[in-house]
């Protein structure tokens, strides 16, 4: 009897759960639709396509060994943007910091207030002809679009920021608060220009409002089940780590091999990386990223998704099945070279193995390190990060801030079919440098993107849409109007 009403007792219990995860799924009511946009910027769409054609066409290829660099290249692009946006040049300070990177302050009228600082990159990854439809350094106008490298990554953000300065300058447009322009010269190398900037910044005692920089864009078809356009406003990107595993052990002839070998001891260790994986966990952006998608998924997703907060196992479990989805919520591991022995009869004395970790926010350079040494549980393997490009990831940044809300709504302005959703950047910008030097700091770039896109940023037909450049110009006209106009 008591086990029969024991029995009943947890039955109720569980339709219980289940049916207050569902009541919580059916309660998330999509938002509210945006407020009307307002008159967005007009914009002359045969005079811009032919500025960005003619900053296409300018071949600033950015190279780690400096020596290499095209510098006559930039300082052309530096001259060149002179000459086409005039009222830029001489409403706000133009300074050149360091060797190429470029700062332009526009001194807002209540210098109490901390200013808005929107980036983009001058430089652009190389490009061979080989492939292209139109060659990648001509700026052709075709089809509706502007053809280039840095098309979509990033001189098209660069030149539209300065469409639209050159506009709201030309309306008469005064800001209250203080709007910088940094555009650094080698984001594709390491942002070497940037941190030069962040450094200008930090001695004047400057710290922005926020930060804008490229990242995430106006998507489609990337959830699956959610239909509508999602316009991705990071508020974080994930740090960079290369770590070297290496093994010296006797050598010798491969008739007599001991047990374990050098090429086995070290295939062990990234086996374990592997099958251990970093922790999963949910960091704010996500969460708020996953709050802001709920209402428009499918059924059985949007329950584990409202539920998140009790039912983390099952949302981990679901989202690291995607590689993309895994890379939001973990620290990944990805083995990328795989070193040892060079003759088929001689047992090597020596092998290496570099993994290469994206840190989420919060996860240090020092506690992977000591992770992976705890994982792999091998003492003769010497586990070091590698030389190099290693970055800790920033801090994520406040998706409840009011900067935050500030670009949100220059986004429903402008693209009121999206629905906006934070994340986080899984590459690296420029943003990351100027974290000290700011309160939040966000990446968004105003442009629909889809999955042929992804085969044109550093790929062949990088080009842009004049319809969707304009959009671009909008956005930022939109987004300076709005947070330049003062507040608390
Ligand atoms: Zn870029």
């Amino acid at each position: 009897m008591l086990k029969k009403l024991l029995l009943l007792l947890v039955l109720l219990a569980v339709i219980g759960v289940a049916g207050y995860a569902v009541y919580r799924a059916a309660q998330l009511q999509p938002r509210e639709a945006p407020p009307p946009a307002a008159a967005l910027i007009a914009v002359d769409r045969p005079a811009v396509a032919q500025r960005l054609s003619e900053a296409l066409r300018i071949a600033t290829v950015s190279n780690a060994d400096g020596a290499a660099t095209d510098h006559a290249a930039f300082d052309y692009f530096a001259t060149f943007l002179k000459a086409r946006f005039p009222l830029t040049h001489d409403k706000l300070k133009p300074e050149t910091i360091g060797r190429h990177a470029l700062l332009y302050t526009w001194a807002g009228s209540r210098p109490e207030l901390a200013p808005v600082l929107l980036a983009a990159h001058q430089d652009v990854v190389p490009a061979s002809a080989e492939g292209w439809t139109h060659p990648p350094f001509e700026g052709a106008i075709a089809s509706g679009s502007v053809w280039g490298r840095g098309a979509l990554d990033d001189k098209n953000s660069l030149v539209a920021i300065l469409e639209a300065t050159e506009a709201l300058i030309g309306q008469g447009f005064v800001p209250e608060r203080t709007l910088l322009l940094a555009f650094g010269d080698d984001e594709e190398v390491g942002g070497s220009g940037a941190q030069a900037i962040a450094a200008t910044l930090a001695t004047r005692g400057i710290k922005a409002q926020f930060t804008l920089d490229e990242g995430g864009a106006v998507t489609r078809g990337i959830i699956a089940g959610l239909d509508r356009p999602v316009a991705s406003l990071m508020a974080g990107e994930k740090g960079y780590l290369s770590v070297k595993l290496s093994l010296q052990a006797d050598g010798g002839h491969s008739s007599t091999p001991p047990p374990h070998t050098v090429i086995g001891r070290l295939a062990r260790a990234v086996d374990r990386l592997e099958r251990q994986p970093m922790p999963a966990r949910l960091i704010a952006p996500i969460d708020a990223m996953l709050g802001e998608l709920a209402p428009e998924l499918d059924w059985p997703a949007r329950i584990v998704v409202a539920n998140r907060d009790w039912m983390s196992p099952l949302l981990f479990a679901v989202l690291s099945r995607s590689r993309t989805t895994n890379a939001l919520i973990r620290t990944t591991t990805a083995p990328t070279v795989f070193r040892a022995g060079d003759k088929d009869n001689v047992l090597p004395a020596s092998g290496e193995a570099v993994i290469n970790f994206r840190l989420l926010p919060g996860d240090s350079i020092a506690s992977v390190i000591e992770q992976v040494r705890r994982t792999i549980d091998d003492e003769g393997i010497k586990v070091e990060a590698l030389e190099g490009f290693n970055n800790e990831a920033p801090p994520a940044s406040d998706v409840h801030a009011p900067a935050y809300a500030l670009i949100e709504r220059s986004i429903n302005e402008v693209f009121p079919e999206a629905l906006v959703a934070s994340g986080i950047v899984l590459g690296a910008t420029d943003n990351r440098h100027y974290a000290a030097v700011r309160e939040q700091g966000y990446n968004f770039s105003p442009m629909p993107y889809t999955s042929d896109d992804e085969g044109r940023i550093h790929g062949i037909d990088e080009r842009i849409g004049i319809v969707d450049y304009e959009r671009m110009i909008q956005f930022y006209a939109q987004l300076m109007r709005n947070s330049l106009a003062g507040g608390a």
